[in-house]
């Protein structure tokens, strides 16, 4: 695969977008012209295998195609070009190592904290729509990520502000900080099995 795709890079260091006309679809497909539109995404990881960002799989083939990336994991369709195929990338790593700036800690918000607990309220299991300061606010606690959990609205409000010890709860967990961005926890690898060897959640 490596050597098909490589052969496809641009001489003189061409740009991405201009391999991007180099893509075409085979005859009678419309399976593959239709994915590379239909917002679906593969995972980019750096030269080190460790997860860098999400991109559209349009931008994927055109890094595999011009040599700045190789496909790790593939959901076996391939896109043909004049002079190589291309396996759709599911995973795919780049072949340079670049730098990242450190990343800055994602913020708890209700939508991030919703999110590393995967829509489970802490205390009940069931369905969570709000988030909770487990020792609260009015009462000292702080807004930090090992403070806040996802929480049902009846849990919610039973809780009040009442420490756990209070009215006899626990937690099944210690809440923490996502170690990675969310964009690449536990709800992006459900949508994507393929990923999860890839990625900590
Ligand atoms: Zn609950």
């Amino acid at each position: 695969m490596l050597t098909e795709t490589t052969a496809l890079a641009p001489e003189g260091g061409g740009t991405v977008g201009a391999s991007a006309r180099a893509v075409t679809a085979p005859p009678g497909s419309r399976a593959i012209p239709s994915a590379l539109s239909s917002g679906a995404r593969s995972l980019l990881l750096n030269a080190s295998m460790e997860p860098l960002c999400i991109v559209s799989l349009r931008r994927a083939v055109l890094l595999v195609m011009s040599g700045k990336a190789t496909v790790l994991e593939t959901d076996g369709r391939v896109l043909h070009s004049e002079h190589a195929a291309v396996p759709l990338p599911v995973v795919l790593c780049l072949t340079r190592y670049v730098h990242v700036p450190v990343r800055k800690p994602v913020p708890p918000t209700r939508r991030t904290v919703l999110q590393r607990d995967s829509h489970r309220c802490a205390y009940c299991g069931g369905g969570a729509d709000t988030v909770d300061h487990v020792h609260p606010r009015s009462r000292g606690g702080r807004h930090e990520w090992s403070n806040v959990v996802a929480a049902c609205v009846r849990c919610n409000h039973r809780k009040a502000d009442r420490l756990l010890h209070e009215i006899g709860w626990e937690l099944t967990f210690t809440p923490r900080a996502p170690r990675w961005s969310v964009t690449f926890g536990s709800s992006a690898v459900r949508a994507e099995p393929l990923w999860a060897a890839y990625v900590r959640t």
